[in-house]
């Protein structure tokens, strides 16, 4: 591991440095719990966050945008395709280990095939990432949070260009490591000294400390892969989440590791149009519906089970080599009916024997 040592104090050095370059991303804090990821600009530099709530929208939004226009077409005698490419550099300061395990998981759906995604490949190659560790048992981790259960924090072991973590003593010294050779370019820079070996060992004690404040420190997700795998969950089971359900799409929205999308065109003037593409959520009836009306997912619960199926089944672990969510928490702060993640792989376990889900061909 090659580490470093940063003060808190010089921290805000590195984000202008940073921004010499590039558009800086960071976390802020709003009223009350609310946090939220914002660019860096000199007028709200001296605000940026380094321990609060995670914020509810993940910072995938830079990688794959709520809203991406693709292409333009134009009526004047023969349509013509005007691809768009011109993306800045952006460096997301602060992104959670969590979230850094969702942009993997986006980087296996978007890149990972024969097929590339253009337009995220333009975005991604562009994208540097400065790890934050949460370490603030108080600000940084809440009780819905479980990324040890889904081993994507609460330190990133890899996926990012430089990691920060508090070492929470006397000395204001967060270690530095770095995670790609344009993070370990940066140790050039004055404002990192050398760390040690008790720095090392002092970094290992914080993360022992941190784990224990988890709550949901169980998982029961190897359970709940294999019913799901093979086929074992009852109807009546799915049923009973599909009814908890409001169709609101939050937890697809709020979910680092979530990756649908629809695609549509839309006017932009007198013989212009634009094709873009927007998040999509399984929730939603319109997902399944097709171009004829007919709906062959038209009950909730047969809509609701993809979710599952798509972050849990084993041949999706396969082609991503983990499970689809992250354990960030924040289908379980946001759902209404409190079908979280977590619950739903409770429901899962506690309805479904073994011997159910083995004696299925
Ligand atoms: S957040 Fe809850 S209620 Fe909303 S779509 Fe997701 S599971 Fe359904
Ligand atoms: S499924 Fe829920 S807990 Fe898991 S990554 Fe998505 S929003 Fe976070």
């Amino acid at each position: 591991m090659k580490g470093r040592l940063i003060h808190k104090d010089d921290i805000i050095r590195l984000v202008d440095l940073l921004r010499k370059d590039r558009r800086v991303i960071a976390p802020f804090e709003g009223k009350g719990r609310d946090s939220y990821f914002d660019e860096v600009t000199d007028a709200n530099r001296g605000a940026v966050a380094l321990h609060l709530p995670n914020p509810y929208y993940p910072p995938k939004r830079y990688v794959l945008p709520h809203i991406q226009k693709l292409f333009h077409i134009s009526d004047g005698g023969r349509p013509s395709v005007l691809e768009i490419r011109d993306e800045p550099q952006v460096a997301v300061f602060g992104i959670r280990s969590c979230d850094l395990e969702g942009i993997f998981h986006l980087d296996r759906f978007y890149l990972g095939n024969t097929f590339k995604d253009n337009y995220y490949e333009a975005l991604r190659s562009r994208l540097f990432l400065v790890n934050m560790v949460c370490t603030d048992t108080e600000r940084d981790i809440e009780d819905d949070c479980f990324c040890v259960c889904a081993d994507a924090g609460p330190a990133a072991r890899n996926h990012f260009d430089l990691q920060l973590m508090d070492l929470h003593d006397a000395s204001g010294e967060f270690i530095a490591v770095a995670g790609s050779p344009a993070g370990e370019a940066l140790f050039s820079q004055t404002f990192f000294h050398k760390a040690g070996p008790e720095h090392v060992a002092r970094r290992q004690n914080v993360l022992e400390e941190v784990r224990k404040r988890f709550k949901i420190a169980t998982s029961w997700y190897s359970a709940a892969t294999k019913f799901i795998t093979q086929g074992g969950i009852k109807d009546s089971t799915w049923k009973h989440i599909g009814d908890r359900c409001l169709e609101c799409g939050g937890c697809s929205y709020v979910c680092p590791a979530c990756s649908c999308f629809t695609v549509t065109d839309r006017k932009t003037g007198p013989g212009t149009w634009e094709r873009v593409r927007m998040w999509d959520a399984c929730a939603l009836s319109g997902f399944t519906r097709m171009a004829g009306g007919h709906n062959p997912r038209k009950a909730v619960h047969d809509r609701r089970n993809r979710r599952f199926f798509r972050k849990l089944g084993h041949m999706f672990i396969q082609k991503e080599f983990a499970m689809a969510c992250v354990g960030c928490g924040r289908c379980v702060r946001v759902c209404h009916g409190d079908v979280g993640m977590p619950t739903v792989v409770e429901i899962l376990r506690r309805e479904t024997s073994t011997t159910e889900a083995t004696e299925r061909p």
